[in-house]
């Protein structure tokens, strides 16, 4: 029997950033990966999504940019190359990864692995003891009964990143951020999108107002989507849903949330990332990893959310309706008065930050680049900078950063 000071079963984000910071530390990793270092982050995940929401954005803004005096004609779209170019971002990455790996002498066991107990990891048949265990081994897409994937019709997250072809129509079930995204992606690609949310509004996880004005984009973009609505049935290639229309889509996505997989709960072993069930967000899952092996702390409730395609949609904090009236103030800048947004002909959009005592307690934007425009308020949060502070920071023009410095005044 091998001995480590660290074992780590998944090589997901939590599993590998784990591990190659335990090993900077001069600790002795054991890693173990039953499918693909990268986990579902790099695989079926994060940037497999970002790399075709890429492209189908490139196809929906040339086919779109008359206004800017560009005409193209006879665009024309191959799907499949699409898919490779998918692929060949997934290889690339992967290889840095394990490169990385291999550079940290981390030990890569590539094979399923099975807690033994606190201190012991089996896999092919032979036991590793470890001082320390993490168990990092991810979530994967809810099943529900009557949607059950049969991986054709009723695609899960995993099916429609391999389509070879892209369907006529769609219907997304579940307006998370993985269902906005595969909306958008669709609709850029020309697909008759439809989405379907049990909750009254889009995103619901997401400020009311932000809900709000993904609809109203929605609508403009000429994605049909039903709210307070759910799948009644699934007939045939019908489906019925709970207000009594039926809906015959080329394909559907099921995308109503994940669930930790299944692991052994074991007294002293560390659960980190998706599996401890939690926050499902890939940085997250890096942070809880650095917390466990660098003793890094993080502030959980700052964990930005964000939302991917244009405009993009980032949030961290408290949500309107999560105030009490009378005990907060609010600002919103809309980015239509931003010089750089009508620049790039992205128009749409607010600021809206929300503040109690002198300090921004919730930011929310659409626009572009809000992934970035968000870790600007974080940083001031985290750090408990005033927003009155904030105002003495110089930003350039003409950014959408500006957006933020304008929101301050108006808190
Ligand atoms: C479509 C989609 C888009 C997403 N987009 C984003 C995004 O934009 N931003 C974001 O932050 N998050 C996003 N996520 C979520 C993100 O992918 C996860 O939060 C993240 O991958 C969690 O990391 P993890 O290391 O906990 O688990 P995972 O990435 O799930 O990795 C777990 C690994 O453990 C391995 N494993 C499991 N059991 C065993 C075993 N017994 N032995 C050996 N190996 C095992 C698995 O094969 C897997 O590789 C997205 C997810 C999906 C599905």
């Amino acid at each position: 029997m091998e001995n480590f000071d660290l074992g780590i079963i998944g090589g997901g984000p939590a599993g590998y950033t784990a591990a190659l910071h335990a090993a900077s530390l001069g600790q002795k990793v054991v890693l173990f990966e039953k499918e693909n270092i990268g986990g579902v982050c790099l695989n079926k995940g994060c940037i497999p999504t970002k790399s075709i929401l890429h492209a189908s954005e490139l196809f929906h803004k040339i086919q779109n940019c008359t206004d800017c005096g560009i005409s193209a004609e006879n665009i024309s779209l191959d799907y499949p190359k699409i898919i490779e170019r998918k692929n060949q971002t997934i290889e690339k990455l992967k290889k840095g990864i394990e490169l990385a790996l291999k550079n940290a002498k981390v030990t890569v066991v590539k094979a399923e692995a099975q807690l033994i107990d606190a201190r012991t990891i089996k896999a092919e048949n032979i036991e590793y003891n470890c001082e320390k265990v993490i168990c990092a081994t991810g979530s994967s897409p809810r099943l529900v009964k009557g949607l059950e994937f049969d991986h054709e019709f009723l695609l899960s997250s995993d099916d429609i990143l391999n389509m070879d072809k892209l369907p006529q129509s769609i219907l997304i079930i579940g307006s998370g951020a993985i269902g906005i995204e595969w909306a958008r992606i669709m609709s850029n690609f020309g697909v008759e999108t439809t989405v379907v949310e049990l909750a009254p509004h889009l995103l619901p996880l997401a400020d009311i107002e932000v809900s709000k004005r993904i609809e109203r984009i929605f609508k403009t973009r000429k994605i049909k989507f039903y709210t307070e609505t759910s799948v009644e049935k699934v007939d045939g290639k019908n489906i019925i849903l709970s207000n009594g229309e039926t809906l015959n889509p080329e394909k559907v996505l099921v995308a109503i949330g994940r669930v930790p997989n299944k692991v052994e709960c074991i007294n002293g072993v560390k659960y980190i990332g998706d599996v401890a069930g939690e926050i499902q967000l890939a940085h997250y899952a890096i942070k809880q990893a650095l917390t466990e092996v660098k003793d890094i702390p993080f502030e959980k409730d700052l964990t930005p959310s964000v939302v991917y395609g244009a405009p993009e949609i980032a949030w961290v904090g408290k949500r309107e309706q999560d105030l009490e009236v009378g005990t907060f103030t609010k600002s919103q800048l809309l980015i239509s008065a931003l010089g750089k947004a009508h620049c790039d002909n992205e128009t749409e959009g607010f600021i809206k930050l929300l503040s109690q005592n002198g300090k921004i307690v919730g930011a929310h934007i659409i626009s572009a680049e809000a992934s970035s425009l968000l870790q600007q308020v974080i940083i001031a949060m985290q750090n408990n900078i005033s927003a009155d502070k904030l105002k003495e920071v110089c930003f350039a023009h003409p950014t959408y950063s500006e957006g933020i410095f304008e929101a301050l005044f108006r808190l």
